[in-house]
């Protein structure tokens, strides 16, 4: 045998995220500690998960495609929940009555439709039942910064002191730290013939209809203006945003492909 041969041709990109204010990725509360909110980490690493990073990175596609493309349904993405978790006020943005909305459905894995037409979100970050080409990473605290703990306390409104027993802890990474992980693109899965930027012809049941029929270049603008121009776009993370935290500068470089 001369060669392995490997399935799956992956394009990686350094992420990483600075923080510009005071910065919370909310972990669950440890019974056992007096922190209330505390901050997320890995072996005592501050971390981001990827879960956090691809919805922020989903939310900033979404807002993307629907002030660019407004006039084209098929890049119109879904709200990526079942419809019965839909709030009123989200149901609203699916449009009514002959008048569309900025958004074409609920999750568009949950179509009763046969086959799923699947937005552009859908296709890069997945449906329920099906993946998609990008894989969030977890970004880790790089550097000497390290969480601090903030007090938060609350006013008693009547007599005009720190209400008793309101103290809370908030654990938070200051402003300048970064964080940094790999992201992950699917270039080429050659068992289920699948390329970034094509319609997956082998799906039965679902149709990418927004790359019908050609598909578009992947090595050309489609990272770029699909994902990592997205993720450079990312204004802000984590909780207590009205607060004035989670402002964030996010950085991506390329780091070359890797086969697996
Ligand atoms: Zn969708």
């Amino acid at each position: 045998m001369s060669e392995i041969k490997k399935n799956q041709q992956i394009a990686l990109y350094t992420v990483e995220l600075k923080t510009t204010s005071p910065f919370h990725i909310g972990a669950y509360q440890d019974p056992m500690s007096d922190v209330n909110s505390p901050f997320t980490t890995l072996s005592g690493v501050p971390v981001v998960q990827g879960a956090s990073l691809k919805g922020a990175l989903r939310a900033q596609l979404e807002e993307y495609l629907i002030l660019n493309y407004p006039s084209d349904t098929a890049m119109k993405p879904c709200i990526p929940a079942p419809w019965n978790n839909l709030s009123k006020d989200e149901r609203a943005l699916l449009g009514q009555k002959g008048q569309p909305g900025p958004y074409r459905g609920s999750s568009c894995g949950e179509q009763r439709g046969w086959p799923k037409t699947l937005c552009p979100t859908c296709y890069l970050f997945g449906a329920q039942g099906l993946v998609g080409f990008v894989r969030a990473p977890y970004l880790y605290l790089v550097g000497e910064e390290e969480i601090e703990e903030v007090y938060e306390n609350r006013r008693d409104r009547a007599s005009n002191t720190v209400a008793s027993g309101a103290n809370r802890t908030l654990q938070t990474i200051p402003q300048g730290a970064v964080f940094r992980g790999t992201l992950e693109v699917i270039l080429h899965d050659h068992i289920r013939k699948w390329t970034l930027g094509q319609p997956r012809r082998k799906l039965q049941s679902y149709r990418d209809e927004w790359l019908e029929p050609h598909g578009r270049d992947p090595q050309g603008d489609f990272i770029r203006e699909f994902i990592l121009d997205r993720l450079e776009a990312i204004p802000r993370m984590g909780g207590f945003v009205s607060k004035g935290f989670g402002n964030v500068e996010m950085k991506v470089t390329p780091a070359g492909e890797k086969a697996v």
